[in-house]
């Protein structure tokens, strides 16, 4: 439970986090919550998972505030999988890391079609061995990334959106027309790196990995989260769901 008392307590109680089973290089066991419509039918998978590089904290913060809309506002076409902290280790450190506590970049570490090719070149040759983007020695060595991978395996998910920062935009991976902004993030597609999550979900497998790099990775204002909240419905709505956008999504925002 350090985790817990690392996060705050009381909003892990109120978010219904459950341990999952899955365990981080230390032992510490990952947490989830799913908020699933009741009635039965074939909802869309969303899993969503923050905390990937847990120096990132804004993206832990802003998957807890996610889980409290998705419990408030249950849509009843979504069954949501949130994770809020991917490298619990890494969180635990002072100060936190980006990199597992085998010094991974988890982000460098699933199994991509190009990793035996390139994960380890890019890194010496590019990163010039930056011990923050070290994408470990062979993919899926570390239990985090297992535990991610297993998840895309058994909840099959129809989208993964994976939360970073502090980079200030927005990314995709995958087949369908990509949202053109959450909130203040706009698209800017960055590219591809061996290992990364993006790279496996909308390359290797064809799901659609929408990545938010938050603007600031210490603090996301409430009224932000609401807006990347409502702008992801209603890309939903349109593009995975194909049914006519609510206008509630867009209310929400206000400001446009
Ligand atoms: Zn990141």
């Amino acid at each position: 439970m350090r985790v817990h008392a690392a996060i705050g307590e009381e909003r892990c109680r109120e978010s219904r986090l459950q341990a999952t089973g899955g365990r981080s290089v230390r032992g510490t066991p990952l947490w989830s919550v799913d908020i699933a419509p009741e009635a039965a039918g074939l909802p869309l998978r969303v899993l969503v998972l923050g905390g990937i590089h847990a120096d990132e904290l804004a993206s832990v913060s802003l998957v807890f505030d996610w889980i409290e809309r998705s419990q408030r506002e249950a849509n009843p076409r979504v069954h949501w999988r949130m994770t809020p902290l991917v490298n619990p280790d890494g969180f635990l450190r002072s100060p936190p890391t980006r990199v597992n506590a085998r010094g991974v970049d988890l982000n460098r570490n699933f199994a991509t079609d190009d990793w035996h090719a390139r994960a380890r070149t890019y890194w010496v040759g590019k990163t010039r061995r930056d011990p923050r983007r070290y994408p470990g020695p062979r993919p899926l060595s570390e239990p985090e990334a297992q535990w991610v991978h297993h998840q895309i395996e058994r909840f099959a998910p129809d989208l993964i959106v994976a939360v970073h920062a502090p980079y200030g935009v927005l990314d995709f991976d995958g087949p369908p027309p990509p949202p053109s902004r959450l909130g203040s993030l706009l698209l800017d597609q960055v590219g591809v790196f061996p290992g990364s999550l993006g790279n496996y979900g909308g390359l290797v497998l064809g799901v659609p990995v929408v990545t938010l790099e938050l603007t600031n990775a210490g603090k996301i204002p409430e009224r932000e989260s609401a807006a990347m909240w409502a702008d992801l419905q209603s890309w939903i709505n349109r593009r995975m769901l194909r049914v006519a956008d609510s206008g509630a999504a867009n209310s929400a925002r206000g400001h446009r």
